[in-house]
């Protein structure tokens, strides 16, 4: 538990399941009050808001598309409108499918980079203009990935995007940093939520998977909910640009692990 989270005042995009549920939960325990962004999963997002309030933080559930600009202006309005401020926002929604690049569609492609990318710009341009238009400090934290490193076949547009998150990340946490304003990402790695629910349900894939894991387990959102709340609490206050992995070592070359080569 941090206790300067105690009353602030989040935004949480995608927070109807996986990561950005347990994050809203996560907020919820450290009593903060929050906006939980759902875009199609009211009962999801509900069920999120009834987690926060057991644990003795508020929250409203808010339905937005966050790769519209209208969908981030409604947010921030629900936050303004029902908590009075802004002091947090977490740029979680995303969405991947796989696809041979040949075979790629555009308008495949561009809806990933629109929730992936154009999403991560739009809440971050909402809520730093919020920010620095009443002279406030902030804290932003954006879900990038370990495919913003790491190359990723069958998922060009989904490693493209979150390439583009890595250094738009970067750019506005140095653009900002004199303002008093943090942002930094995390990077998650084999995560247990429903995005890959199908594949660790098949023995092979799920095997396949940990062998990409130097530690040889699956992270539980929980794990990415610690690194988001220690990334929004004042325990980070030095740290700005960063992208935070949270992947039981898979960026570390994992094929190198038993000293092969
Ligand atoms: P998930 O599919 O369980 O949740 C994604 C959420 O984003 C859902 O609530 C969905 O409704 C929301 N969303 C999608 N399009 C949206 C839109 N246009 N507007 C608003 N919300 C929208 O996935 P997850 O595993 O919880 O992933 C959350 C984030 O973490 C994503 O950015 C994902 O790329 C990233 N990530 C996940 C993993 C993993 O292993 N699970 C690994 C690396 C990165």
């Amino acid at each position: 538990m941090y206790e300067d989270l105690n009353n602030k005042v989040a935004v949480v995009t995608g927070g109807s399941k996986g990561i950005g549920k347990s994050i809203a939960k996560r907020f919820g325990e450290e009593h903060m009050s929050v906006v939980i962004n759902y875009h199609s999963d009211p009962d999801g997002a509900n069920d999120a808001v009834n987690l926060i309030q057991t644990s003795g933080g508020k929250a409203v559930a808010v339905q937005a598309d966050i790769s519209q600009e209208q969908g981030a202006n409604d947010l921030l309005q629900a936050a303004l409108d029902n908590y009075g401020k802004l002091d947090i926002w977490v740029n979680n929604a995303g969405m991947e499918n796989r696809v041979a690049t040949n075979e790629m569609s555009l308008e495949v492609w561009q809806r990933v980079i629109d929730v992936n990318l154009t999403g991560v710009f739009l809440g971050s341009k909402t809520a730093l203009n919020y920010f620095v238009k009443n002279n406030r400090p902030g804290n932003i934290i954006n879900m990038s990935s370990v495919h913003e490193q790491i190359p990723w076949p069958g998922f060009a547009h989904y490693a493209a995007s979150k390439g583009g998150v890595k250094l738009f990340n970067e750019t506005i946490a140095m653009e900002y940093a004199n303002k008093g304003i943090r942002v930094n990402a995390i990077g998650p790695g084999a995560i247990n939520t429903p995005i890959n629910a199908e594949k660790f349900a098949d023995k092979q894939q799920l095997n396949d998977t940990l062998e990409m894991v130097p530690m040889k387990k699956i992270g539980d959102p929980e794990d990415v909910a610690a690194a988001a709340a220690w990334l929004a609490s004042d325990q980070s206050k030095y740290v700005t640009g960063v992208t935070l992995f949270v992947d039981g070592g898979m960026t570390l070359y994992p094929s190198f692990q038993n000293g092969k080569g």
